[in-house]
């Protein structure tokens, strides 16, 4: 049976949550600082963002570590706290689902550097940059491993194989950002990422970040085409696109079109649903009355 499918029970779709870094932000953290950073600093602030979507109806936390893996902590001067950082993130999301009920997923972004061809990585040097970020999450005690806002299939093949190197029995789900012309930066279409993931052992395949939700509906019935049995579909959008209100970004998406948003991803099938950028507690909270999950454990 499908690891993930075990873990979460009957009721479809299950939800998940929306954007850390935003919030984060609106709690005081200043421009030019990663996120990562109140993992050691303000863990509180990090606590109280969980807790905001475990109230909102959140059944899966993300941990606040999209940034965690060494190059990207390196841009900041982090790089020797990597196993602080990830661990301290599980240890706080942890804090949060339990007693509520709620998993846990470790989140890892793409690493910060391109593989080869385009760029100098080979596969085992992604992998083990990967490795090093979820032995400290697993050490934090993470539920699951959500990889996501990838666009290269290589790359999302060696944070599955470090995933099932470090931590074979956690599920892992897999989410790429089909941002341009429905296909990712690097070209992949949804069918064949669906294709590809789901043969390299994902127990669930999805789409995050984006366009908005009229793109990712399109995406989310591409990847539906594609699924193999048994496989979990994943569907994060961004609340729509980013657009400039005074001197900061506001995304366009109400969460009532959240809310409409995700009961045509249920109907389409999408066993996961909740959002990107842009997406707050109060989105997830519309999307879980919408989905008549408010309060569904
Ligand atoms: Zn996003």
């Amino acid at each position: 049976m499908n690891r993930l499918a075990a873990l979460l029970g009957d009721h479809r779709p299950v939800l998940l949550d929306g954007a850390m870094g935003t919030l984060l932000q609106d709690s005081g953290l200043e421009d030019g600082h990663p996120g990562e950073l109140w993992n050691l600093e303000n863990q509180d602030a990090v606590r109280a963002a969980h807790t905001a979507y475990a109230d909102a109806g959140s059944r899966v936390l993300t941990t606040n570590t999209f940034g965690g893996t060494r190059p990207r902590l390196d841009m900041h001067g982090l790089g020797d706290r990597l196993a602080e950082v990830n661990r301290n993130a599980a240890r706080i999301a942890r804090s949060v689902a339990d007693g509520r009920g709620l998993l846990v997923a470790g989140d890892l972004g793409p690493t910060g550097e391109l593989m080869a061809p385009l760029g100098t990585l080979t596969p085992e040097e992604t992998q083990a940059l990967f490795a090093e970020q979820v032995v400290a999450l697993v050490e934090g005690g993470i539920d699951l491993v959500l990889v996501e806002t990838l666009s290269d299939l290589a790359e999302a093949d060696a944070a599955l194989a470090a995933a099932r190197e470090v931590a074979p029995d956690l599920p892992i789900v897999v989410t790429m950002s089909f941002d341009t012309n429905l296909r990712t930066m690097m070209g992949v279409r949804p069918g064949d990422a669906v294709t590809h993931l789901a043969a390299a052992g994902a127990d669930a395949v999805g789409a995050n970040c984006g366009r908005g939700p009229e793109e990712m509906e399109v995406i989310a019935a591409e990847m539906v085409a594609a699924r193999p049995d048994g496989l979990l579909l994943v569907a994060q959008s961004n609340a729509g696109l980013p657009q400039v209100v005074g001197d900061h970004f506001e995304y366009d998406a109400s969460a009532e079109d959240m809310a409409a948003h995700a009961t045509r991803l249920a109907d389409l099938g999408i066993d996961l649903v909740g959002g990107c950028c842009g997406s707050t507690p109060g989105h997830v909270a519309a999307i879980a009355a919408a989905l008549g999950q408010a309060g569904v454990r």
